[in-house]
């Protein structure tokens, strides 16, 4: 039986690798724009966190999102972004208990 081979990303927080399904990627669209991408197949250069709003707070204090996206994220993003990462990490985790029942 062929074994199939989970892709795994890093967190840019907690610098953890883990399945890609587990992370939430945030990407920087070719207008420079900032945002979280759930369906991962956003254009743009992107970078992954970890659905948990602690591993985004810890992303926030050490810029880890800035220095992966290479480009400035500004303090209204952030909020924005803190913003739908707590109403995302519901769904988010929502969506992975009922994958994880299959
Ligand atoms: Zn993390």
């Amino acid at each position: 039986m062929k074994q199939k081979k989970v892709p795994l990303r890093k967190c840019v927080a907690s610098q953890e690798m883990m399945p890609k399904k587990e992370l939430i990627r945030v990407v920087r669209t070719p207008d420079g724009e900032v945002m979280i991408d759930l369906t991962g197949k956003k254009s743009g250069r992107g970078a992954y966190i970890c659905g948990k709003l602690e591993c985004f707070k810890l992303a926030q204090k050490n810029k880890a999102l800035d220095r992966a996206l290479k480009c400035q994220v500004s303090p209204e993003i952030y909020a924005q972004l803190a913003r739908d990462f707590a109403s995302v990490e519901e769904e988010f985790l929502a969506a992975k208990d009922s994958e994880d029942n299959e």
